[in-house]
C-alpha cells in the first residue's frame, strides 16, 4: 500500500503576525481529528503579498488566513469571493481548490456564531457597531445579511463611517446611521445589541476603553467586544455591571477559526478543542 508523505498546508500571512495564536488553535483541531495539515505562521510584510501570493499557487497550499495589513490588497490576487467578502471588500481565509483561490471574510460570521452560541439571534435587531475599520466593516455587514433590522455605526473619523453606512444602505436590507463620535458618546435607545470593534482595551494597553456614557447601557442588552487578548475587557466589565448580557471576543476567534477549519477541510471543526487550547494559551 503506498503512503502519502504529503501534508496539506495552511497558514496565516501577516505583520505584525508573531503574537497571533490562531496557529495553536488550528493544530490542535487537525490533531484531534487525525487529519495531515499544518498550519504555519509567516511574517509578510506590506509590498511582499504578490510573491506570498503566488506561492499559495506554487507550493499548492490548501489555503491561508490573511491578517494585518492584507486583509484587503488580497483581493487582487484572488479569483473569486463569496458574496459577503465582495461586500465587505476584505478578506481573512483563502481556500485554493482546483487550482483556483476563493476567499471570503469569516470575522463578522464568528461573532454571529458566538452570539448563536449565547441564545442571540441578530434577526429584526437594531445594533450599534463601535468603529468602521475591518472587523466593524465585517460585522455591520454580516449582521445586516443576517436580517438586522438597523446597524448604527459610530466613528471618530466621519467620512470612514459614513461610508459604512452607505455600503449597508445600499447592499443589504437593513437601515443604517451614522454616529460622529466625539466625547462620550450616548447608546440610543432603540439598541439591543453594542458590539465593540474598535481596538481599545488591546494588550498591552488593557487600561483602555471606549469612551462612550456606559449609563446608557440597559439591563438585559447585549455587549460584546471583539478584544480577546485579554478577554475581559475594561468595556465588557461596564456592560456587565449595568446589567447587560456580556460576549467576549474569544468565542468570535475561535468560531472564525473553526469556520476557516471546515472551509479547508470539509470537517467538523473540534470546537471545544479548539476553546480549551486557546484558553490555556491565554491562561484562562
Ligand atoms: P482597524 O485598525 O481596521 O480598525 C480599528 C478601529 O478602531 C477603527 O474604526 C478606528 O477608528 C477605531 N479606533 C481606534 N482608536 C480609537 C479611539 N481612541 N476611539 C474610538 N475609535 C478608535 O482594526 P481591525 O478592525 O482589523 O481590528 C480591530 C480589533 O478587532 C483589533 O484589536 C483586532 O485584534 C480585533 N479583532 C478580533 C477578532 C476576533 O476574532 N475576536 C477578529 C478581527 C479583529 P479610525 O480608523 O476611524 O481612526
Amino acid at each position: 500500500m503506498s503512503k502519502n508523505y504529503r501534508a496539506e498546508l495552511v497558514g496565516a500571512f501577516g505583520c505584525p503576525i508573531d503574537e497571533n495564536p490562531t496557529g495553536v488553535m488550528e493544530e490542535a483541531a487537525f490533531a484531534a481529528m487525525g487529519l495531515d495539515y499544518r498550519y504555519l505562521t509567516i511574517k509578510v510584510n506590506k509590498g511582499d503579498l504578490a510573491p506570498a501570493m503566488a506561492a499559495v499557487r506554487a507550493l499548492n497550499m490548501r489555503g491561508v488566513n490573511l491578517t494585518i495589513p492584507h486583509k484587503v490588497e488580497v483581493l487582487k490576487y484572488l479569483d473569486e469571493l463569496s458574496p459577503a467578502a465582495e461586500i465587505i471588500g476584505a478578506v481573512n481565509m483563502v481556500v485554493h481548490e482546483n487550482g483556483k483561490l476563493w476567499g471570503e471574510n469569516t470575522d463578522g460570521k464568528g461573532l454571529i456564531t458566538s452570539y448563536a452560541n449565547e441564545g442571540v439571534s441578530v434577526e429584526g435587531k437594531t445594533i450599534m457597531v463601535l468603529g468602521a475599520g475591518g472587523a466593524a466593516r465585517a460585522i455591520g455587514v454580516e449582521c445586516a445579511l443576517a436580517g438586522a433590522k438597523k446597524i448604527y455605526i459610530a466613528n471618530i473619523v466621519r467620512e470612514q463611517g459614513e461610508e459604512l453606512v452607505e455600503l449597508i444602505k445600499k447592499r443589504t436590507n437593513a437601515a443604517s446611521e451614522f454616529i460622529m463620535w466625539e466625547g462620550s458618546i450616548g447608546v440610543p435607545a432603540d439598541v439591543e445589541i453594542l458590539a465593540q470593534a474598535t481596538s481599545l482595551g488591546l494588550y498591552p494597553n488593557v487600561h483602555e476603553k471606549p469612551d462612550i456614557d456606559y449609563n446608557t447601557i440597559r439591563p438585559g442588552m447585549v455587549v460584546s467586544d471583539v478584544i480577546f487578548n485579554d478577554p475581559n475587557t475594561l468595556f465588557l466589565g461596564e456592560a456587565k455591571a449595568r446589567g447587560a448580557k456580556t460576549i467576549n471576543g474569544l468565542g468570535m476567534l475561535i468560531n472564525q477559526g473553526a469556520l476557516n477549519f471546515t472551509l479547508w477541510t470539509g470537517v467538523e471543526a473540534p470546537v471545544e478543542i479548539m476553546t480549551e487550547t486557546l484558553k490555556k494559551e491565554f491562561n484562562l
